[in-house]
């Protein structure tokens, strides 16, 4: 059968003395640079591939069009926040004022770009109700990092830090929480949850004490519940001297409704790069910056930017514990951020939260007597399914109902997690998701479990219609290839 291959692998497509570039003749002199580097030159020339301008524009377009992403369809990964991220705040990023400066410039010639950080600084302190907030951490797992350790420093300096060693977590918290407690140097004490999948009061009042230096909340939690009891869960570890630490990746569920300063907590740190439309495939660029009550706000780190009569400045708080990243954050995705921000307004991001919450709680509504969904009662922005019963009635298991989704052009939801649920989908469609495809979304959902019931073998067998169909997943990422081995295969270059 004749198929175009463009989607191979580009040393596959190589044609001996294609190039892709058309550049006048060099006038300068050639420099030999092996002999400069002795031991260090090139024994043989760099295998590189030879493809034409417009084969290697066919090659990635076929690759982009192999891939799903939110421009694609439906994209209900829980927890993540795959919404829609606005082209306009590209144009923005891409602006010479925002791209084209240099973290070590003059910042007298760079107030603009701190004027916005400033901005965007005092924005989020307005939609946590917190006091300082740093733009520094790159990702939400760095922001519970940035948080954690200040919480380390504010102990270390009123000296209760070799009396509180550890730190509580809920079993719903999300996987980083626990991993940032041990980063920072922590013994951590998972909590059980209730019967209803909320935090379990009474644990926490009997886990504080002494030696504990925090809880961290995920709100609303993994079972996308809204923790009803925060306030008084963050009373209770403060009236034993501990500080409480929200982990606000999810913030689109409360977002100008309420905030993790008036639950009463001490600090929280935000994902720009899921509430804030930073587009985030593939594991990056992101940025989590974080918020904190007056008390902390010495020793968070820095330099963030302050103002100075009317200049911009960066500072490092007094106390502060240093750097967390090299130079100011991941300026580019703070634009972004910022952009967004500034469009929504205030009535706009409550909006968000609201479409948010309807979304999921729609979605949960007409897929919930096709599926177990446990926990009855308003979710959040994401919601959970447990297919224990389908994996005993029909060997189904949660990955396989992820895998047909994609058949019908929806991405798969989060798979495995939260884990005290054993076959458990997390869905979460966003606030961007138009009614439409909500319907569409749920519909696929109600139909894989008529296909389940009639036809297990086609949904075990899942997905069919995708470019790949089922791979190892323990391999790919225990064993990836990263690079294009020669040994494996005859190269153009070697077959001449
Ligand atoms: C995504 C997420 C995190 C981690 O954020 P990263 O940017 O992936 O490091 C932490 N907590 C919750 C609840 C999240 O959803």
């Amino acid at each position: 059968m004749l198929i175009q291959d463009y989607d191979k692998l580009i040393f596959e497509i190589s044609t001996e003395g294609h190039t892709a570039y058309d550049l006048p003749a060099s006038e300068i002199e050639d420099y030999d640079l092996d002999s400069e580097l002795g031991d260090y030159s090139r024994k043989e020339p760099a295998r590189l591939p030879e493809v034409s301008e417009l084969q290697l524009l066919r090659h990635y377009t076929a690759l982009s069009n192999r891939n799903f992403g939110v421009e694609s369809g439906p994209y209900p990964l829980g927890s993540c926040t795959m919404k829609y991220n606005p082209k306009v705040n590209e144009e923005v990023a891409a602006l010479d004022g925002f791209s084209n400066i240099h973290p070590n410039q003059d910042p007298e010639s760079i107030q603009g770009a701190m004027e916005l950080m400033y901005n965007l600084q005092e924005y989020l302190k307005e939609i946590t109700q917190f006091d300082a907030v740093t733009l520094q951490p790159a990702a939400g797992a760095h922001g519970e990092l940035a948080s954690i350790l200040t919480f380390k420093a504010y102990f270390e300096a009123i000296g209760e830090g070799d009396q509180r060693k550890t730190i509580l977590i809920p079993d719903t918290a999300h996987g980083t929480n626990p991993a940032t407690a041990v980063v920072a140097g922590y013994d951590i004490v998972e909590l059980p949850s209730r019967e209803d999948g909320l935090i379990d009061v009474e644990a926490v009042r009997e886990a504080a004490g002494p030696d504990v230096a925090g809880i961290m909340v995920t709100n609303p939690s993994t079972a996308g519940l809204f923790e009803q009891d925060a306030k008084e869960i963050a009373d209770i570890i403060h009236e034993a001297g501990g500080l409480v630490f929200y982990d606000g990746a999810n913030l689109n569920a409360i977002m100008g409704i309420s905030s993790p300063a008036a639950m009463g907590f001490d600090a929280c740190h935000m994902n720009l790069h899921k509430t804030f439309t930073g587009p985030h495939g593939g594991g990056g660029p992101g940025s989590g910056p974080i918020g904190v009550v007056d008390k902390l706000a010495p020793y968070i780190p820095g330099p963030n930017v302050v103002k100075d009569g009317d200049k911009y400045v960066f500072e490092t708080p007094e106390k502060s514990y240093g750097r967390i990243k090299g130079d100011f954050g991941n300026f580019g995705v703070n634009v972004r951020a910022y952009n967004y921000i500034r469009a929504m307004g205030p009535e706009g991001l409550r909006r968000a939260s609201e479409d948010a919450v309807l979304n999921a709680n729609y979605l949960r509504a007409r897929v919930k007597d096709h599926y177990n969904a446990p926990f009855d009662q308003f979710n959040k922005n994401d919601f959970v399914l447990d297919l224990t019963n389908f994996k005993k009635e029909y060997d189904i298991v949660a990955k396989d109902v992820g895998k047909r989704l994609l058949d019908y052009g929806v991405h798969a939801p989060t798979t495995y997690f939260p884990l005290i649920i054993q076959e458990c989908l997390m869905v979460e469609p966003t606030d961007t998701e138009s009614k439409r495809d909500l319907d569409y979304t749920a519909d696929v959902f109600i139909k894989i479990a008529e296909e389940i019931k009639e036809d297990p073998e086609l949904v075990k067998t899942a997905p069919h219609n995708t470019p790949v169909r089922r791979i190892d997943e323990a391999q790919t990422s225990r064993k990836p290839i990263l690079k294009y081995n020669f040994e494996d295969h005859e190269s153009p270059a070697d077959s001449k």
